[in-house]
């Protein structure tokens, strides 16, 4: 018969404070997690490698229905569109698109990763301040709805529709002030100065564009349902004001995207699950705001939401490993991983939740978890209390779906492999993991440099 033979942990000296506890306890962060959908971390690292990024199909799917469900019970007609740059990688796009999902997309390479993955032309929303002469024609000929930025995008749509025999389908982009600030006035056309109902005149005038509808993207990260209600409540102003002078109905108002999703921003006290508002909460103060607009039944625009990283944060896991343990020189523990700020672009401003992915004892201690780039920046959290972790043990960090895998840079070694686990617990392979060949096939190497002596 065999015994397991129990692990070694070194004791360990803690300082105790005294004074009043955090009222959550101390032992939110760590506990073990050992499988992701019924798969074992250790299993997906033996067979995909580490650092590994995951994602839950089922997490996405079930975050849909939930967003869908809060707005289809409060409003007779809502569209949500997956915005591409959150997380674009085709698979994850595709969940979406099977759930119902139009695309928005704010670049040309966007817009054309839409197409490949077969979203009709008429179901792509097509945002940013740079769009080329080129993207735009090819828009406009797929009858895309195009969000104006500024005026000389206007002006070249303009020009684009005098040659052809398609009539744009435009909106403008308005910027206002929802009560929350910095104010996100860069994009688009200004409410409060006039700017948006210029823009809409000089739309309105032009026999060859029709303005569809009015889109707002108020900021990103946002934890106030009440600044949506503003903005819904202004957008509907605009489309009220609209009718009246013109007798059109606007088919379509669309409010962007930026609802928190539950990670915690460095700094804030109370963690994100607990300060995030519900999508209950932003339908809320949307819906509302828009049926007491004074909108007649049959006038209702279309509901577009834009919801990035609300609808695929949770869904995403980072995988990695402890490479080693050393003590810094004010005796701090610091425990460095296998994976660095470069494929975790958002530690820059969440302090992620990272448990460890097997089991261990009662100890535990305040740790830096340093990732393995050599670079000073290169920090995964300044501060976190875990149990000590050995060489090659394993760590899971939580809500890591947004902006990750889109905002990642290669950088002194290649970016890893993206699992997806489908709704049956399956696992596969969405991304491989890159290669040198892969990184290096576009560089070009000029033929007097091809060769050398040492
Ligand atoms: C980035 C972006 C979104 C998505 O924002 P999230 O914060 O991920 O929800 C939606 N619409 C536009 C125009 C964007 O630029």
């Amino acid at each position: 018969m065999t015994t397991k033979k129990l692990q070694y942990e070194r004791p360990v000296i803690q300082k105790l404070n005294t004074g009043v506890m955090n009222k959550f306890g101390t032992k939110t962060e760590y506990k073990p997690v050992t499988h992701i959908d019924d798969n074992s971390v250790k299993d997906l690292i033996e067979k995909f490698g580490s650092p590994l990024f995951v994602i839950s199909e089922k997490s996405i799917r079930d975050t849909y229905h939930n967003a869908n469900r809060a707005f289809k019970n409060r409003y007779p007609k809502v569209q949500f569109a997956w915005s591409y740059k959150t997380n674009y990688v085709n698979a994850v796009c595709n969940v979406f698109h099977q759930e119902g999902s139009w695309a928005e997309v704010v670049s040309g390479f966007e817009y054309n990763k839409a197409l490949q993955n077969g979203v009709p032309g008429n179901k792509i929303i097509f945002n940013g301040p740079d769009k080329s002469e080129a993207e735009l024609t090819l828009a406009i000929n797929n009858d895309s709805l195009i969000h104006i930025d500024h005026l000389d995008e206007l002006y070249l749509i303009k020009e684009i529709a005098n040659q052809s025999k398609k009539r744009p389908r435009v909106a403008i982009r308005v910027n206002m002030d929802t009560g929350v600030y910095p104010m996100w006035d860069r994009f688009g056309f200004n409410y409060e100065n006039g700017q948006a109902w210029d823009a809409i005149n000089k739309i309105m005038l032009n026999d060859k564009m029709d303005l569809v509808g009015l889109h707002s993207h108020i900021g990103t990260f946002m934890l106030a349902p009440s600044a949506y209600g503003i903005a819904a409540a202004k957008l509907s102003d605009l489309a009220i004001a609209i009718k009246k002078k013109y007798k059109k109905n606007i088919q379509y108002i669309d409010m962007g995207g930026g609802f928190a999703s539950k990670n915690t921003l460095k700094g804030s006290y109370l963690q994100g699950v607990d300060t995030s508002p519900t999508f209950d909460q932003f339908a809320e103060a949307i819906t509302t705001s828009i049926l007491n607009a004074g909108f007649t039944e049959n006038e209702l625009p279309l509901l577009i939401l834009e919801t990035g990283r609300a609808l695929i944060d949770d869904a995403g896991y980072l995988l990695g490993t402890v490479i080693s343990n050393k003590r810094l020189s004010d005796g701090r523990r610091a425990t460095i991983m296998d994976f660095g700020v470069n494929i975790l672009f958002t530690s820059f401003w969440y302090d992620h939740k990272i448990s460890p992915a097997q089991e261990f004892g009662q100890y535990t201690e305040d740790a830096v978890l340093y990732g393995p780039l050599c670079m000073n920046i290169d920090v995964i959290r300044e501060n976190i209390t875990l149990p000590p972790l050995m060489r090659n043990d394993h760590v899971v960090v939580h809500t890591v779906g947004a902006y990750n895998m889109t905002q990642w840079m290669q950088f002194i070694s290649l970016r890893p492999a993206i699992v997806m686990i489908d709704t049956k617990n399956i696992p596969h392979i969405i991304r491989n993991r890159e290669t040198l060949n892969s990184i290096q096939g576009d560089e070009v190497m000029p033929k007097h440099l091809k060769d050398f002596k040492l």
